[in-house]
């Protein structure tokens, strides 16, 4: 089974294979152990983008664990 990706804990963003800083929040966390993947299309028209207040497209994770 691959590894997980890592994860921003910060904006909620999954991010890319073998990345393990995200380019929006440099200094915040990352975790592989992280929770539901949804993929926002239209963060505008979106519950669940508002929830985890995206604001851009692409590909999220609902929950990250932070140790
Ligand atoms: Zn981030």
């Amino acid at each position: 089974m691959p590894k997980n990706p890592f994860a921003c804990a910060e904006c909620h963003l999954i991010l890319t294979d073998g990345k393990d800083q995200c380019d929006r929040c440099p200094s915040a966390q990352v975790s592989s152990d992280w929770q539901g993947y949804v993929v926002i299309l239209k963060p505008g028209r979106s519950e669940i983008a508002q929830r985890l207040q995206v604001d851009r497209p692409g590909t999220y994770a609902l929950k990250v664990n932070v140790r």
